[in-house]
């Protein structure tokens, strides 16, 4: 069976595994090992020369994360994917795959707050330097492209402004100039499909929406196989030139037998394997059992934030509410030509009071958890003024879209009259 004809309901249940070899199992089996015995020397030979894939060390590949890896593959249309610890990891892992010191990228300033400490300081430190620019402005990504740049980076639904990034538009002046542009689709899971519109490679924080459940942290990248980074020769020396970590081998000439999958195949092969950032078995079980309801989940946590919106928007303590589905001009245009299907969970709004009136929302809530976190089956609401953002000025706050009064929720799947009634008794409480 192919599974490029099955829905993605059904490839939530069903890519990258039939039944298990061993035991006949059906449900995916938790491989919770570190190591696998060799058939014989030459067969472990033949593993490290990669001449042959197979199990080796679970730092590197495990048989229940490959599973995970492949369904996800499956799920965004890309050709094969890499499970690692964390979102931070993927972020991590997807930008040293092509950077190195003295090298650059252009990244939009619209960023989950940890993504932007790894890419300003952190990065800074190991010698590669983090361009930031106004995602509104596509063009702004040429403006900072020079021959040291090695790639885009966004999210596609970045809070709190929550304004669909420019995908096509930025993946398109890459394309042109030779420069790949990853994704962090972590908000956006099926309802935005960023391979469709240009992007080389996504990733995800897995820990939100796609295991759903709030139990585990993990991340993926996924490898679109679209870009031709043989084409851009000295632009991608991490793929282009020998690699002394593996006798000399060159991944885009290495790999070509095996498809278009050299940017995955190196990060697994020499990024993890040295920096060691593997996804627990069990994470990637339990991300599993989460996967396989995904699609229903979207939808109900997409019904659900539309009609959270539609309950603030008439509420007279509530100033504005800041979600896809009610934004105008070319940020309306940018959702609705990015998302489908929905405009996501994540819904922000502004309360008339300020940062008082903030927290004794917060505080007033009984069903919705207070937490630093999204795209959990339940709902979360968090006030970014006395909490993420606290840190910063108020004009800081304001241009990251932060004003004292605005609340970030994350609605999750509980029955809508409880979601709205909560809500609504935590409004009466100011
Ligand atoms: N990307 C986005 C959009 C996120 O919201 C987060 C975490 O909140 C991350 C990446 C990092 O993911 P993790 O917490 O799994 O490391």
């Amino acid at each position: 069976m192919s599974d490029k004809k099955l829905h993605p309901e059904t490839l939530a249940l069903h890519a990258g595994y039939r039944s298990d070899s061993a035991t006949n199992s059906v449900a995916v089996p938790l491989y919770q090992t570190t190591s696998y015995q060799f058939d014989s020397a030459e067969h472990a030979a033949n593993l490290f020369a990669l001449k042959e894939f197979g199990n080796i060390y679970t730092r590197i590949m495990n048989p229940t994360t490959d599973v995970l890896e492949q369904r996800l593959a499956a799920l965004e249309g890309g050709v094969a994917a890499l499970g690692v610890s964390s979102g931070q990891s993927a972020a991590t892992l997807a930008i040293l795959n092509l950077c190195q010191a003295g090298d650059n990228f252009v990244t939009s300033t619209d960023l989950y707050g940890g993504t932007w400490n790894l890419f300003a300081n952190t990065f800074k430190q190991m010698g590669i330097e983090a361009r930031f620019v106004d995602p509104s402005d596509p063009d702004a990504f040429r403006k900072a492209t020079d021959d040291k740049t090695r790639c885009y980076f966004a999210e596609t639904l970045p809070n709190p402004k929550l304004n669909v990034f420019p995908i096509k538009e930025v993946a398109d002046i890459g394309r042109e100039i030779g420069v790949p542009l990853i994704v962090d689709n972590t908000a956006a899971p099926l309802i935005c499909r960023p391979f469709d519109h240009g992007a080389a490679v996504v990733m995800y924080s897995t820990t939100k929406y796609i295991a759903g459940h709030g139990t585990s942290i993990g991340g993926v990248i996924i490898d679109g196989g679209n870009f031709d980074w043989e084409a851009q020769g000295d632009r991608f020396p991490t793929l282009n030139t020998p690699d002394p970590s593996y006798h000399g081998a060159v991944w885009t000439e290495a790999v070509k037998p095996l498809g278009p999958i050299a940017f995955i195949i190196r990060a697994r092969v020499t990024l993890l394997r040295d920096l060691g950032s593997a996804e627990s078995p069990f994470n990637a079980w339990q991300t599993i059992q989460g996967l396989e309801t995904l699609p229903l989940r979207m939808r109900q946590h997409c019904e659900n934030a539309d009609k959270v919106v539609q309950f603030l928007q008439k509420h007279p303590k509530v100033r504005n509410v800041i979600h896809p589905s009610v934004q105008e001009g070319e940020a309306k245009r940018r959702a609705d030509a990015y998302l489908s299907g929905g405009f996501g969970g994540l819904v922000g709004f502004e309360l008339n009071d300020g940062l008082e009136a903030g927290k004794t929302f917060i505080d007033s809530l009984e069903l919705l958890y207070h937490v630093a976190n999204i795209g959990d089956a339940r709902s979360l609401a968090i006030h970014p003024a006395s909490t993420t953002h606290s840190q910063m000025t108020a004009e800081e706050q304001v241009s990251a879209g932060v004003t004292a009064g605005y609340i970030r929720l994350s609605i999750g799947i509980e029955h809508i009259d409880d979601i709205i009634a909560d809500i609504e008794q935590a409004l009466a409480k100011i």
